[in-house]
């Protein structure tokens, strides 16, 4: 059963060996290797104290100590994170006490579900499955380590966890969790803001076919617990049939790669208006005119109930707003460029993976056509770096004051006036045909 972690995870483990400290393989690493697929976050649990562990290395970084944990860089110049061994004294549902333990065991037995509760030996190539986590694993099962409303109850996250695993790995809870994980549900406000978010951009940004995990967030009410906006969406029904915009958002985000989870938040988002802009057309099915604008202000509220970055949130909330907003196929490089006026250069190769993505999750009903070939006409018109505010005329307030125009509010009008028409044609813009165009617009005036 030989797994083959990296060179210096073995190093490491041998020399924690070789000092008489008990020292395994643990958690995402062990159970993605099992199963033979790729995973690059090795952990290392050890017997050893997180102060022997900083004596022993010489190149360490004390990531969280007090928890037990100590970063070592292996010659590969990779952190590695080796942990002392730990049990629970007391747990919260929202954080724990930790102490060090003795044994292996005691460690495994305070991991969440089965199949990340499997340590392996790296010396001795030993694997130690106490909780039988390889065989739920063949069988597509989820299961919880020890009673599953306890262990949820303990650390509310875990519903999460669950719920992200068992779409990654396309799992079936056991029936005894699942009762567990969805009365667990119940408890997830009193999660925090981060941990939250940063579990959401777990699901998309490490599981390719990330809709099945948010499906799961669906039926097991989490969606409505955390989510009310996409609740909405999900309800959203023509007869009784759901109605397409949650999974055209399903498809959408799953046809977004995970190394763009921003993004992928943008696709899940995209429709958060359509709820509330909802009204019935004369064939009794929805009509969502106008949904951008509440869908944008909808996605920023709950960017901040999130806590997330102020960059990230603007990023979603605007590709959320402009998702709709395109130039026609046939628009000229003038028409480009206004349309460059009002979405700026950088969210425009995010909103056209955006567009493409919506298109390819329902290419009937979207009437886009040619969008590889609009992207690659506003491209060109890009890389000629057209003239787009004020501030990239050839000439300035300055040079309105010595042509002798009293100052004032004046000054910007002209100016944009001038942009407008070097919008039609950037040729005009320089100085003497600038000053040439205000001579002639003053003495109008
Ligand atoms: P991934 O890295 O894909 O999210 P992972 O299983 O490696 O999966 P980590 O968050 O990296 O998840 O945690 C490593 C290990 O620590 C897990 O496999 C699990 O054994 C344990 N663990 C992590 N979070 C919890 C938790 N909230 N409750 C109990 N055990 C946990
Ligand atoms: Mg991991």
């Amino acid at each position: 059963m030989q797994l083959q972690p990296p060179r210096s995870v073995l190093e490491i483990a041998q020399k924690l060996d070789h000092s008489g400290h008990d020292v395994w393989a643990v958690g995402g690493a062990v159970r993605d290797a099992l199963l033979g697929m790729p995973h690059v976050d090795w952990d290392l649990a050890t017997s050893a104290r997180p102060h022997e562990v900083q004596r022993l290395f010489r190149r360490t970084v004390p990531i969280g100590v007090e928890h037990g944990t100590v970063g070592v860089f292996g010659a590969d110049g990779v952190l590695y994170e080796v942990t002392t061994f730990r049990r629970d004294v007391e747990t919260t549902g929202r954080h724990a006490v930790v102490e060090f333990a003795h044994t292996i065991d005691e460690d495994l037995s305070r991991r969440d579900f089965t199949f990340n509760a499997i340590a392996w030996h790296p010396i001795h190539d030993e694997v130690r499955d106490p909780f039988n986590g390889l065989a739920d694993l063949k069988a597509a099962r989820l299961k919880t380590v020890g009673e599953p409303a306890d262990r949820f109850a303990e650390d509310y996250l875990r519903v999460l966890r669950g719920l992200r695993f068992a779409g990654h790995f396309v799992l079936e809870a056991e029936p005894a969790t699942w009762s567990a994980l969805t009365a667990a549900v119940a408890h997830l406000d009193g999660l925090s803001a981060e941990r939250v978010r940063e579990e959401l951009l777990k699901v998309l940004a490490r599981t390719p076919h990330a809709s099945a995990a948010l499906m799961l967030y669906e039926r097991s009410g989490a969606l409505a617990q955390l989510y009310p906006e996409l609740q909405q969406l999900a309800v959203l029904t023509v007869g009784d049939e759901p109605a397409d915009p949650w999974r055209q958002t399903l498809a959408a985000v799953d046809a977004i790669p995970p190394t763009r989870p921003l993004l992928r938040l943008a696709a899940l988002l995209h429709a958060v208006g359509m709820p509330a802009a909802a009204s019935r057309d004369l064939r009794g099915g929805w009509r969502y005119t106008g949904h951008e604008v509440f869908g944008a202000r909808k996605a920023r509220d709950m960017m901040e109930r999130l806590k997330a970055s102020n960059a990230d949130t603007d990023h979603v909330a605007t590709l959320v707003a402009k998702q709709s907003d395109l130039f026609p196929p046939d628009a000229p490089d003038s028409g480009v460029r206004r349309w460059l006026l009002h979405v700026p250069p950088a969210f425009v190769p995010d909103l056209f993976r955006l567009r493409i993505a919506l298109w390819r999750a329902s290419p009937v009903e979207r009437g886009d056509s040619d969008l590889a070939g609009r992207w690659r006409h506003v491209r060109r018109v890009m890389a000629s770096r057209p003239p787009l505010s004020t501030g990239d005329l050839a000439i300035d307030g300055s040079d309105l004051k010595a042509l002798g125009l009293p100052p004032g509010p004046r000054f910007g009008e002209i100016l944009r006036d001038l942009l407008d028409i070097v919008i039609d044609d950037p040729s005009l813009n320089e100085r003497p045909a600038l000053l040439r165009l205000v001579r002639e617009m003053t003495e109008e005036a």
